[in-house]
């Protein structure tokens, strides 16, 4: 089953970039109790970039498409979250090498690829309280789907982002708070979940 062509990786992002200066307040806010509250600037930041970089380009495929944002993401967010996005982005971008369209089985390997760098990159595992604990959920999610249901998607990473709410972080600069970070949504899997409502948007129709 064919679910991503250029134009909805282009609009995937694009999606993104809206969720994220919409939300770019509460983003701050979440970063303001287990940070040191830039996250909502640095993804509004990193996505207008990505935004403005996708605009001006030609693409052949949504591959391509993931590697622009991937770079701009490394090079334009100050913040621990810059390089672990773009790791993911250069993933998915990897895996869905130049197949236009992208199906689901490659899809969901790159969304596997993807959470695996994030990992990798943060040297973090999931239930560290990090946007390791959407992604995962999410490309399980996709490892297990035959059809695309965007409802379930959105449901998925949502309720992945409010389990957070009870860890404790161990990693990042959340992991200073301890206990204290209990009780607050990640800033970064709020982020994600956003990423992922802008997908769910994007694959509604396929
Ligand atoms: P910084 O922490 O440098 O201020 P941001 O505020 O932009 O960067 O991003 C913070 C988010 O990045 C966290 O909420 C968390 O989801 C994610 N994060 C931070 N460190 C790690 C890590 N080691 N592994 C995975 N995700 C991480
Ligand atoms: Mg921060």
């Amino acid at each position: 089953m064919n679910i991503m062509d250029t134009n909805s990786a282009v609009s995937w992002l694009r999606k993104a970039d809206e969720y994220i200066q919409d939300k770019k307040d509460h983003l701050t806010k979440l970063d303001q109790a287990t940070g040191d509250g830039d996250h909502g600037v640095n993804m509004a930041r990193g996505f207008s970039e990505v935004v403005k970089k996708i605009s001006d380009a030609d693409y052949q495929a949504p591959g391509e498409v993931f590697k622009d944002a991937a770079m701009t993401l490394m090079s334009k967010i100050g913040g621990a979250s810059g390089p672990l996005y773009g790791t993911a982005f250069l993933r998915l971008s990897t895996i869905c090498k130049d197949d236009n369209p992208v199906d689901l089985p490659v899809f969901a390997k790159a969304l596997q690829a993807a959470t695996e760098g994030i990992k990798q990159r943060g040297k973090a595992e999931a239930g560290e309280k990090t946007m390791i604990d959407v992604w995962e959920p999410v490309s399980n999610y996709f490892q297990e789907a035959t059809s695309l249901d965007a409802g379930k998607l959105v449901e998925t990473a949502e309720n992945a982002m409010e389990a957070t709410k009870d860890l404790t972080a161990t990693k990042g600069r959340a992991a200073y708070f301890k206990e204290r970070s209990k009780g607050a949504v990640d800033p970064g899997a709020a982020s994600s979940y956003y990423i992922f409502s802008a997908l769910a948007e994007v694959l509604k129709g396929v």
